[in-house]
């Protein structure tokens, strides 16, 4: 885990503690277990599933590791909402 510089020049922490307060989880609808409909919510077990993306505090970019936090992030940026804006590795 690390942290890296999102371009407007905020640093972003992807191990700021729990809760982390820049780290969103995402949860395809596809992976949610049958469980969680009958009022059983397994929270572990969505939360290994989670995909991790960061909110930049500042500019509200929004940072997506699609493949994993060893993996490069997928930047979304709300000036630009056609698409992603290319990708880079966590930093220490
Ligand atoms: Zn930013």
């Amino acid at each position: 885990m690390g942290k890296f510089r999102c371009d407007c020049g905020e640093m972003i922490s992807t191990s700021n503690g729990i809760p982390n307060p820049a780290e969103w989880l995402l949860v395809a609808d596809a992976t949610v277990p049958d469980s969680a409909w009958d009022g059983t919510v397994l929270w572990p077990e969505i939360y290994e599933k989670a995909t991790r993306a960061y909110k930049c505090p500042s500019c509200a970019r929004l940072f997506v590791y699609w493949d994993g936090l060893d993996a490069t992030w997928t930047q979304y940026d709300p000036a630009h909402p056609q698409g992603g804006l290319g990708s880079a590795t966590t930093t220490e």
